[in-house]
C-alpha cells in the first residue's frame, strides 16, 4: 500500500507512503514465531502494564529476539496484537496480525508508535466489542476511530506509518495505549470496567499468565 491521502494536523490533505505490511503476511508471520519462544503474557494489576514504556533505542539482535518472541506469544494466545510489555518487557514495540475492513491480513511489528491527531471529518466512530489478552475472557464495546496512522520504527530502526481500518485501525489504537500505561477497560465506565474484571475473574484464561502478586 503506497500514495494515499492522510491529513497532517491541520487537516491538510497530503500524499503519505505507508509501509507493505500485507505481502507474503502468512511467511512473515511464520517465519518470527519459528524463530522465537513462547513468554506467558501479563495481566490488569501488574505494574508494567500500567506505566508509560521506555523508548526503543538499540535496533539490534537483542529486540529482533524480542519481536519473535512476541509473534510466538500472540500466536499461542491467539491475539491479533501484542505489546511488549504485555510478556513483562517495559518497551515501546508492540506486533500485530490483524484483518482490515477488506479481510486483509497485516502483519507487522512497530517501535515508539505515536498515533496521528486525525481531523474530525476522518473520525467515524465504531463501537465494536475489544477485548485484551490482558484481561483475559472479558469483551466490552468501545467506540474508536475506524481509522488510524501510526508513525514510528520498523526493527531497524527506519522511521515508518502503517494505516489501518476497521478491526485494524481498532488494533493500532489499542497496542498504542499499551505501550503508555493504559488498556482498554480504563476507557470503559466505572461500571462497565467493574463488568469487565468481573467477566475475567470467572474463567480460567485459556493460554499461560503471569500471576499477580
Ligand atoms: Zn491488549
Amino acid at each position: 500500500m503506497a500514495q494515499q491521502p492522510v491529513f497532517d494536523q491541520d487537516g491538510e490533505q497530503r500524499v503519505d507512503e505507508f509501509v507493505d505490511d500485507t505481502t507474503d503476511a502468512a511467511e512473515r508471520e511464520s517465519a518470527h514465531r519459528e524463530r522465537g519462544t513462547s513468554r506467558p503474557i501479563t495481566v490488569v494489576g501488574n505494574p508494567v502494564l500500567h506505566k508509560e514504556c521506555q523508548d526503543v533505542t538499540e535496533f539490534g539482535d537483542e529486540l529482533a529476539q524480542l519481536i519473535d518472541d512476541m509473534f510466538a506469544s500472540q500466536r499461542t494466545a491467539e491475539g491479533v496484537g501484542l505489546a511488549a510489555n504485555q510478556i513483562g518487557v517495559d518497551l515501546k514495540v508492540f506486533v500485530y496480525d490483524c484483518p482490515d475492513d477488506n479481510g486483509v491480513r497485516h502483519v507487522g511489528a512497530v517501535c515508539n508508535p505515536v498515533l496521528d491527531e486525525l481531523p474530525a471529518a476522518r473520525r467515524m466512530l465504531d463501537d465494536s466489542n475489544e477485548g485484551c489478552l490482558s484481561v483475559p475472557g472479558a469483551y466490552a464495546e468501545l467506540a474508536r476511530p475506524d481509522y488510524a496512522v501510526v508513525r514510528g520504527q520498523d526493527a531497524q530502526g527506519n522511521p515508518i506509518s502503517v494505516e489501518g481500518t476497521g478491526y485494524f485501525a481498532r488494533c493500532l489504537q489499542h497496542e498504542t495505549d499499551h505501550l503508555y500505561g493504559y488498556l482498554y477497560i480504563d476507557r470503559l465506565s466505572k461500571r462497565e470496567r467493574k463488568g469487565a474484571l468481573k467477566q475475567m475473574a470467572e474463567q480460567e484464561p485459556r493460554y499461560p499468565v503471569v500471576a499477580n502478586d
